[in-house]
C-alpha cells in the first residue's frame, strides 16, 4: 500500500526551459495521473476522508479550471455528490456569476460559476491540483461563499508554501481554516 509520502516522489517539476509557463519550477501532476496506482490512492485518501465527517461532509465538489477538473469528478464520484465546474469567464454557458480579475503565479485570470450550482444549503470542497499565490483559490472562496454555502475546505494535491498561498487564505478566513497535509 502506497503511503501518503511516497505520493510525493511521483510529483516531478520542470525548470524554465521545459516548463509551460514563466515560472522557475513548475509541478506537474502527470506523474500521480499516469500511474493508476498512485492516482487511485489520492482519490481514495480524499473520498474516505470526506466520507468520515458523516452528517457535515461536503454536499458538492467543486474543482478549478483546468486540472482541479481531474481529481474533482472521481472524489465527487466517490462520495455520490455533484461535481461543479469553476470556469474561467467565457466558457460556461448559462448564467453566470464572475469573481472579477485576480493574479496567480502566472497569469491574470477571472473565474466563473454557474448561478444554481451551489445554495445556501451545501457545503463545499473546493479542489486544484495546486496552489501556489493563492488568487485562484481565494477567487473559488469567494464565490461558492457568495451564494450562502458553507466552504467544508480548500483542498490542493500540491502546495507551494514558498508562495504564501495558504497564509492568505488565513489571512481571509481569519483562521477558521485548519492546515492538514
Ligand atoms: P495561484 O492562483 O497562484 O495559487 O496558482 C494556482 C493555479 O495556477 C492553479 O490553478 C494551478 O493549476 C496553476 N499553477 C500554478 N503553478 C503551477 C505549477 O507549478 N504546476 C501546475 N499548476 C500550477
Amino acid at each position: 500500500d502506497l503511503e501518503v509520502k511516497q505520493i510525493a516522489q511521483h510529483l516531478p517539476w520542470y525548470g524554465p526551459e521545459y516548463s509551460p509557463h514563466d515560472v522557475p519550477n513548475f509541478y506537474d501532476i502527470a506523474g500521480i495521473t499516469e500511474n493508476p496506482k498512485v492516482f487511485r490512492k489520492v482519490i481514495d485518501i480524499f473520498v474516505n476522508r470526506y466520507k468520515a465527517l458523516g452528517d457535515k461532509g461536503p454536499t458538492r465538489i467543486a474543482g478549478f479550471d483546468a486540472r482541479g477538473f481531474i481529481f474533482g469528478p472521481p472524489i465527487a464520484a466517490g462520495l455520490q455528490i455533484p461535481f461543479i465546474m469553476i470556469r474561467k469567464v467565457g466558457k460556461l454557458p448559462g448564467v453566470v456569476a464572475t469573481s472579477g480579475e485576480y493574479q496567480t503565479e502566472y497569469s491574470t485570470d477571472e473565474s466563473s460559476i454557474r448561478i444554481g450550482s451551489v445554495s445556501r444549503e451545501d457545503r463545499v470542497v473546493l479542489i486544484d491540483d495546486l496552489i501556489a499565490t493563492g488568487g485562484t483559490a481565494l477567487a473559488g472562496i469567494r464565490l461558492v461563499e457568495a451564494f450562502g454555502a458553507e466552504i467544508t475546505e480548500f483542498a490542493a494535491i500540491v502546495s507551494l508554501p514558498f508562495m504564501d498561498g495558504v497564509k492568505k487564505i488565513h489571512e481571509f478566513d481569519n483562521g477558521k481554516f485548519k492546515d492538514v497535509s
